[in-house]
């Protein structure tokens, strides 16, 4: 199944579009920055194509964000595995120096990149967008992810560029689970298991907050890792 990335920094919407693609409230959305600092699968389909949807973390460049070196590397794994990245921005905040480090790294790779400015909530935001014409990545989607506008033409040119992939049947897939109280070293062992820093691991307690399923494939054998 094609694997489409949300990308961005910190509280521009990521987790609210994520959430409205894949119809429930799995990943966590906050109005504090930072809060999904980990990556979220989900799947959706459009015009009859299913695909695979990541919600990423965001993009903490010069802070001294504890989670900042992490972050960037979930960025590039996202970069490496998906088909299309979807780069979302606000409208609200306008365009900011760490937007412009994300386009830096997007320009840099041949995946498509659709620039989505979200926030755009009223004619007047739809205005201000003209602003993103800077980050050098060309045309832009205005959306609204908390209301749905505009999505509806995101996802018809989305689905457009993504692969036909051959049906994976992934409900038969074996799936493990990992468990224990926070800081008991779950994501490091699961990181040693798939050798990716996949999840991020700090010595701040509770820090991969939700279950994240893992499609793992080693050895020879795909399975699901929880
Ligand atoms: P993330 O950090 O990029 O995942 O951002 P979130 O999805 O957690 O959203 C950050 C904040 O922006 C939350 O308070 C959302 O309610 C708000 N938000 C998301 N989409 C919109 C939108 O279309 N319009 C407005 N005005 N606020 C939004
Ligand atoms: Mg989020």
């Amino acid at each position: 199944m094609s694997i489409v990335a949300i990308v961005g920094r910190p509280n521009v919407g990521k987790s609210t579009l994520f959430n409205r693609l894949i119809q429930r409230r799995e990943a966590i959305v906050d109005s504090v920055s930072g809060v999904t600092r980990d990556r979220h699968y989900g799947k959706t389909d459009w015009n009859g194509k299913e695909f695979s949807i990541i919600d990423t973390g965001g993009y903490v460049k010069g802070s001294d964000d504890v989670f900042e070196e992490q972050i960037d590397k979930q960025v590039e794994l996202a970069i490496d595995e998906a088909d299309a990245i979807i780069f979302m921005v606000d409208v609200e905040a306008g365009v900011t120096g760490m937007d412009e480090d994300v386009a830096n790294l997007l320009r840099r790779q041949n995946k498509p990149v659709f620039l989505v400015v979200n926030k755009v909530d009223n004619a007047m935001r739809e205005e201000n967008a003209v602003e993103f014409y800077s980050l050098g990545l060309g045309d832009y989607y205005t959306i609204a992810g908390i209301s749905g506008s505009g999505t509806g033409d995101l996802l018809d040119a989305l689905v457009e560029v993504l692969p036909d992939k051959p049906e994976v049947e992934e409900n038969i897939l074996p799936r493990f689970a990992v468990v224990g109280r926070p800081n008991a070293g779950k994501s490091s062992f699961i990181n040693a298991l798939i050798g990716q820093d996949r999840y991020i691991v700090t010595d701040v307690a509770g820090t991969t907050r939700d279950a994240i399923d893992t499609k793992y494939n080693r050895f020879g054998f795909e399975f699901n890792l929880v």
